[in-house]
């Protein structure tokens, strides 16, 4: 039975990590840190729908991604695909659902066992999840690798014989091989040469249409993820600080940091924005900063940001954002920035 709704809902989702104490922590009785890796994340995403999530390394996307498949447990907040609470499956239940949710990893040389060839890759989840004969998987196999653009001459073949783009093609096929209802894509293109990431972006959002996939899309690249995203959440130290439909957070991003990983695209910079540098690192997720977690970075903070932190409201019509100052920020494309560190755009 198909249930009403989203098919993943992630509800004020979050997971905390303790950091192990040092022996001075522990003659000082001082009490294990924690790490906020996601931090009270409402998320949903439809059947068939692509949401893409941005953010620099160590926002905690990837953690994200995994809560949602429930590869982890969140340490608060409940998840459900379709409508069932991940967290209270029992292992066979957990099991039962597995097939219909899976994950591309981000990079293909770590993620395939270099001693498999492409057959027992791609088929291990088949060998996992599915009682089929052998001739059946074969035939399920050969018709994954087709989807990705190889083929039964590439079945006796190993990971070493083919070129990264082609990996990745070996473990889209991996993922999808099960037929899921929802796939994480984690930064499935980073570790790929620039002349191949197009294409594995153009194959993920073609099988997305015909095979009527959900992806949580992650990436730290916002041209890519607004190329395939019907939505994006962007994630800032383990919140979502903006979140919309791809045309209008693209068009129109209200959120500072928002702008400026936009401003970041070389074909927006070059015609809309003048490039605005992200100064600093992100602040430790030991110790986030009081107030909005942003102000350390951003040009528009004031006292208030210090103080106190903005939640995710909405603006417009599905477009939600996490700031104070948000609605006087209404036109970013013809209205230059304040800079962080603004340079002059190029010719
Ligand atoms: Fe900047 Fe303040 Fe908005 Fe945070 S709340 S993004 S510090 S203006």
């Amino acid at each position: 039975m198909i249930a009403d709704g989203p098919l993943v809902e992630l509800r004020n989702v979050s997971r905390h990590f303790e950091v192990r104490r040092t022996l001075a922590d522990v003659l000082a009785s001082r009490p294990a840190a924690r790490v906020r890796a996601v931090d009270g994340v409402d998320l949903a995403i439809a059947r068939g729908e692509c949401l893409g999530l941005i953010g620099e390394s160590g926002c905690g996307k990837s953690t994200l991604g995994r809560l949602a498949l429930r590869l982890r447990l969140p340490s608060g907040g409940t998840v459900r695909f379709d409508g069932v609470d991940l967290a209270s499956l029992h292992a066979r239940a957990l099991a039962a659902l597995r097939p219909r949710m899976q994950i591309v990893f981000q990079d293909p040389y770590a993620s395939l066992n270099p001693r498999r060839n492409v057959e027992q890759i791609v088929g291990l989840p088949l060998q996992l999840h599915a009682r089929l004969t052998a001739g059946e998987r074969r035939a399920r196999i050969i018709t994954a690798l087709e989807w990705v653009g190889l083929g039964v001459a590439h079945l006796r073949r190993y990971p070493h014989e083919f070129s990264g783009g082609q990996r990745q093609r070996i473990g889209i096929a991996r993922a999808l091989v099960l037929h899921p209802d929802f796939v994480v894509c984690d930064e499935p293109v980073s570790a790929l040469d620039v002349s191949v990431q197009a294409q594995i972006v153009e194959l993920l959002g073609r099988l997305r249409r015909e095979l009527g996939l959900a992806y949580l899309f992650i990436s730290h690249d916002l041209a890519v993820v607004a190329h395939v995203s019907d939505r994006i959440a962007v994630m800032y130290l383990g919140r979502i600080v903006e979140l919309g439909p791809t045309r209008a957070v693209v068009a129109a991003p209200r959120h500072p940091y928002t702008r400026a990983l936009l401003s970041a695209v070389p074909q927006v910079h070059a015609a809309r924005l003048a490039r605005i540098r992200l100064t600093g690192e992100p602040p430790s997720p030991l110790s986030p900063p009081a107030g909005c977690a942003f102000h350390p970075r951003c040009p528009y903070a004031e006292d208030l940001c210090r103080a106190t932190r903005p939640e995710l409201a909405e603006l417009a019509s599905g477009h939600a954002v996490a700031c104070h100052f948000a609605d006087t920020i209404t036109d970013p494309i013809t209205d230059p920035l304040p800079p962080l560190e603004a340079v002059p755009c190029n010719p």
